[in-house]
């Protein structure tokens, strides 16, 4: 992180008891002047993909700060298609909290939360929302959406702030199984999610909007399965930053015509992209520490160490009925492989690690993600039964006070040293 940045951070830290109001306005015109310099000086290791994306994510976080009345906080798998139907614009816990990290103010932010009666051990991306709420420096949205999915945070978390605001707040339950009556009981929901959107966004729900959402979701999954097909023969340089900024696209913005253009772009490069030569070529498995600097000399734009995809960027590729939008959704929601039992998620990283000709997987215990760290060992045996060597490694995305650096590299250089091995 640049001296510039740091100090950035501590001058937005420093006015957040005192002046939130303030502490805000820096927020949101730090993130304007980033999205300058993305958009102005190009950062040659970056992809065109990569640099569009970085732009597009900065307006996606920025835009919440500035314009809070047709915002909602929502969790990562909130069906935002039907959020964009009504122009409401998504904020979501762990791309907040990254870009809070990036502008270093995720030390006063968990400290807040930590005041406020938020155990340690909590999810530190869930941490830094709540300080930054409590801190009153995030502007209070429109409404907080949910679902169950994945994250037994969202459970707590989303109820702490409708709490704190006085807002209307909506939760989607996800049964843990697919079957007919988790569907109806599901799109029960989202049927009921319609009329609370229309109530609180003031805007009639359209399902012309929402079913050329749908439709333009589909052309993007399409697009995407193109990309994994490319990637499996390609190789593409990759960072954590970037493939962080993908949840962007394969989430909260999935089925707008910004996403659409970002798989384009991405199949473009990968197009262009050389066949897959010697690098070792690695699988992540959850979010990645983006900020790490001395992870980022293995895993960023390193010609011998390639990074394929974090499986977040693959939990619902879904093609989705666009005839009967709710349907189409329930079913995406309840395919999601974060959903229901481990094994769900492991047999997909199995199928993308053959897919995509892993070399091995990392996977990453975020702290505090009790969903993943519950699944670790079983994750690791299934996939080294098959031959795909897995290290587990516990770190966190976006609190760097929280860290083994030292031990964490150790491990990593240890693994890569064995599959480089492997690999002859
Ligand atoms: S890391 Fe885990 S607990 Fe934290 S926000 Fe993501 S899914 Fe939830």
């Amino acid at each position: 992180m640049s001296s510039i940045i740091k100090k950035y951070g501590q001058l937005i830290s420093k006015s957040v008891d005192n002046n939130p109001d303030r502490a805000l306005k820096l927020l949101i015109a730090g993130y304007d002047l980033n999205k300058l310099k993305l958009t102005i000086v190009s950062d040659k290791k970056l992809s065109t993909h990569q640099r569009y994306i970085s732009v597009l994510s900065n307006k996606s976080i920025n835009k919440p700060l500035k314009n809070p009345e047709t915002s909602a906080i929502v969790s990562m798998f909130a069906p935002c298609e039907m959020l964009h139907a009504v122009g409401i614009s998504p904020q979501f816990t762990e791309g907040l909290a990254c870009y809070l990290n990036g502008i270093n103010t995720q030390e006063i932010f968990i400290n807040k939360a930590e005041q406020y009666g938020v155990p340690k051990t909590y999810c530190s991306y869930h941490k830094i929302l709540i300080g930054a709420v409590v801190s009153n420096v995030v502007p209070k949205p429109k409404m907080i959406i949910n679902t169950t999915l994945a994250c037994d945070a969202n459970n707590t978390t989303f109820r702490t702030l409708s709490d704190k605001w006085h807002i209307p707040h909506f939760t989607i339950d996800i049964p843990g199984r697919k079957n007919e009556d988790a569907l109806d009981y599901v799109k029960s929901q989202l049927l009921s999610l319609k009329d609370f959107l229309s109530q609180n966004s003031k805007e009639t729900f359209s399902e012309d909007k929402l079913k050329e959402i749908i439709k333009c979701e589909n052309e993007s999954i399409a697009l995407y399965r193109e990309c994994f097909e490319l990637l499996s023969v390609k190789s593409i340089s990759n960072d954590m930053t970037s493939e962080m900024y993908k949840i962007f696209s394969t989430h909260i913005l999935m089925g707008t015509k910004e996403a659409k253009k970002y798989f384009e772009i991405l199949k473009d490069d990968l197009i262009k992209a050389p066949l897959k030569g010697d690098a070792t070529r690695i699988l992540w498995v959850h979010s990645l520490p983006f900020w790490q600097e001395s992870l980022k000399v293995f895993l960023n734009h390193n010609p011998s160490i390639e990074l394929l995809a974090c499986d977040l960027n693959f939990d619902m590729i879904v093609e989705m009925d666009e005839s009967d939008p709710y349907a189409a959704i329930a079913n995406k929601l309840l395919s999601n492989t974060m959903g229901g039992e481990n094994k769900r998620r492991s047999n997909k990283l199995l199928e993308m690690a053959n897919y995509l000709k892993a070399d091995g997987i990392v996977y990453f215990c975020q702290w505090g993600c009790k969903h993943t760290l519950g699944g670790a060992n079983e994750t690791k045996q299934i996939l080294e039964k098959s031959g795909y060597p897995t290290l587990i490694l516990d770190g966190d995305g976006c609190d760097s006070s929280n860290v083994n650096d030292g031990q964490m590299v150790t491990k990593f250089a240890a693994f890569i040293e064995i599959l480089e091995r492997e690999n002859g």
